[in-house]
């Protein structure tokens, strides 16, 4: 145990300060956005079945929306820019500009050296859940994806239906690729409809029930041109536990919306991040 120092709680007292302040981020343009969506038409839908993952496809500038369908369903979420793989959406950095959780306004953004809006959240019909008693949010950007290898890990177990092997299987069946050459692009994720917070005690991530009910759906707008893959976690609304057969799952839907001709005036896909990758050299 460590000495406790005589100004412990001069040293506790500092307040914290914000390490990426938002004032300066590019902001979205929600209002053009809204607009745009609200004459958009569907034109594609991909239903995930429970405990499985399925890829879809977004071109930039237009909607893609995960609703909850038939029951209270978690899921996890990747994004790849659809003409290079390599740029993939950066959970951590995401976390480190807006937070542990995400919700309308906030942007997915995509890895270094592009570190640029992949999507934009336009519409989420849990914004209201706010913060509970626990500290628990809704669509986290904390969890890595459920796994086999932490389950083989902490019980030995050779469970194939984490969201990181649908994952990959989607990714294989998407681009025909074999899942050894498709497991590498499979990504931290944003756990949509997913509640959690880290506990006070200990600093341990949890999990609870979802509030999600079917109807709930979570909206974003492509800022580029997108690959997705979207697994309905075999922890259903993650109310108990994950990695097993256990728990009660069901479907999720990804539909995508187009804007009519002229409706998003003004927008550009956002560039690649200005940075000159000298490095110092
Ligand atoms: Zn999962």
């Amino acid at each position: 145990m460590s000495k406790i120092p005589e100004d412990a709680a001069e040293r506790r007292a500092i307040a914290p300060v914000i390490c990426y302040p938002v004032e300066t981020l590019p902001a979205p343009d929600l209002g053009l956005y809204r607009a745009a969506r609200a004459g958009a038409r569907k034109v594609a839908e991909w239903r995930v079945p429970p405990r499985e993952a399925s890829d879809f496809s977004v071109p930039a500038g237009q909607f893609f929306r995960i609703s909850s369908i038939e029951g209270p369903q978690v899921g996890d979420l990747n994004l790849w820019n659809a003409d290079d793989m390599t740029e993939r959406f950066y959970s951590g950095k995401t976390r480190a500009l807006h937070g542990t959780h995400l919700t309308e306004g906030h942007r997915l953004w995509s890895s270094f050296p592009a570190l640029r809006p992949m999507a934009t959240v336009v519409t989420d019909s849990l914004a209201w859940y706010g913060v509970d008693a626990f500290g628990g949010r809704v669509h986290d950007v904390i969890g890595t994806r459920c796994d086999p290898y932490t389950g083989n890990l902490l019980s030995g177990t050779q469970y194939h239906h984490c969201c990181h092997s649908n994952l990959t299987r989607a990714v294989a069946d998407a681009r025909g690729m074999t899942l050894e050459d498709a497991e590498p692009h499979v990504h931290d994720v944003l756990n949509v409809f997913m509640c959690t917070g880290f506990t006070r005690d200990t600093g341990q991530y949890f999990m609870k029930a979802s509030p999600v009910r079917p109807g709930d759906h979570l909206e974003f707008f492509a800022e580029i041109d997108l690959l997705g893959a979207l697994s309905a976690c075999p922890g259903g609304d993650c109310g108990d536990r994950h990695s097993s057969d256990a728990a009660a799952c069901h479907a999720l839907l990804v539909e995508v919306f187009a804007p009519e001709d002229g409706a998003l005036q003004g927008w550009v896909p956002p560039a690649r991040n200005g940075y000159d990758r000298s490095h110092g050299r």
